[in-house]
């Protein structure tokens, strides 16, 4: 088995999410929209894990849709945004440290003409609250602020940004990527303030292909997708009834201890790492289980091989796409060769103490391999 340490990009499925999608696939297979009680059935356990989802969120079950994966509720979420808002004004704030799935959608709509404002992190990876404010215009019509960054583990200000929104009295809605926030850091919708919400399954052991948008009661946005009417005829489509049920139960099975656990083994590792020489701390991430160290001058895409042919799978992340720094370690302003070398670790309730010593052992040797080279 591997030493796992990239729960940010992706997490084993539970034995109970596995379980329930087993058993919706093969006994509770039903259409929700057939009529007979095979359908009916699937339907009633569709709306009941919905519920479950929407207990573990702290929001109503009807303010929730099932998506496909993060990257869809996050595209939905802008341009539905945007959309709405196209009366008011083409004005958009968004974090320069979000995902692609953000990013991506906003500088399509700067390409049909909507003027973007960027908010810069600080060098700890935090943006502010003060910078949004400055930010916000009588015809911002969507600011996009992620809960955690996936990269550095750092929380973002977004109950602030709701209240800078409010202040400013202006027509933005709020969307929160909370991608990598959901059940790592406490936090409900309403108490963030936001008009929208992004959430994805696997990041949470749930499979691949199960997503949830959040959408604040009364808001009315743009369906996703027309046909069937499906989802109260937002995303049409026949509903994953078998990834939905086990989201709910990845939901379920999270126990409340995770985080704080997998915070111990965070800051194990971290104390390991920052003993050996020239690795450098970059972020020590304020959600759980994030963090971002670097060896300066060593190209972290053979750090990544390196430390895989020792069975230990960590990332360069979205670190290093196609042999250029990330955005968002970029946007840190590091120098050069660190950018060139980092590293992001991140935690699970699977890791133990054990893990990191042998993550701790093999960066060692790999250290004391470039000392020995220079
Ligand atoms: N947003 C954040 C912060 C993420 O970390 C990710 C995935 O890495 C996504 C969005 C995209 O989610 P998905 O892989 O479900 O499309």
């Amino acid at each position: 088995m591997p030493i796992y340490l990239d729960n940010a990009a992706t997490t084993p499925v539970c034995p109970q999410a596995a379980q329930a999608a087993f058993e919706v696939m093969t006994e509770g297979y039903g259409n929700p929209s057939s009529g007979y009680e095979l359908g009916r059935q699937a339907a009633r356990r569709l709306e009941a894990d919905r519920a479950a989802v929407a207990q573990r969120l702290g929001c109503g079950p009807e303010e929730l849709t099932f998506v496909s994966c993060g990257t869809e509720g996050d595209n939905w979420s802008v341009l539905a945004a945007a959309e709405r808002g196209k009366r008011l004004g083409k004005h958009i704030v968004a974090t320069a440290i979000e995902h692609a799935a953000v990013l991506e959608p906003v500088k399509a709509l700067a390409a049909r003409g909507y003027e973007v404002t960027w908010l810069r992190p600080d060098r700890t990876g935090h943006v502010s609250a003060g910078d949004l404010r400055a930010a916000l215009r009588t015809d911002t019509v969507l600011v996009s602020m992620m809960l955690v960054n996936n990269e550095l583990g750092t929380l973002q200000p977004v109950a602030d940004a709701a209240q800078a929104i409010r202040e400013a009295g202006c027509p933005a809605l709020l969307h929160c990527d909370a991608v990598q926030g959901f059940l790592k850091v406490p936090f409900t919708p309403a108490r963030l303030g936001v008009d929208l919400l992004t959430l994805s399954g696997h990041k949470v052991r749930a499979p691949k292909g199960v997503g949830v948008q959040y959408i604040r009661k009364g808001l009315d946005i743009k369906p996703l997708l027309r046909g069937g009417g499906q989802e109260n005829g937002l995303r049409s489509g026949t509903e994953p009834t078998a990834q939905a049920a086990a989201l709910a139960a990845a939901c379920a099975a999270w126990q409340d201890s995770y985080p704080s656990r997998i915070l111990e083994i965070k800051e194990y590792a971290l104390e390991l790492l920052s003993a050996l020489p020239g690795l450098e701390i970059i972020s020590r991430g304020d959600a759980p289980h994030i963090c971002a160290v670097a060896l300066p001058g060593y190209p972290s895409e053979m750090l990544v091989r390196e430390l895989s042919d020792r069975g230990i799978c960590v990332s360069s992340g979205s670190a290093c796409h196609k042999g250029r720094p990330s955005h968002v370690f970029a946007a840190l302003g590091l120098p050069k060769r660190t950018l060139m070398g980092v590293l992001r670790l991140s935690f699970g309730p699977d890791n133990t103490r054990a893990d990191a010593d042998i993550l701790a052992e093999a960066l060692g040797e790999i250290t004391k391999k470039r000392i020995a080279m220079r």
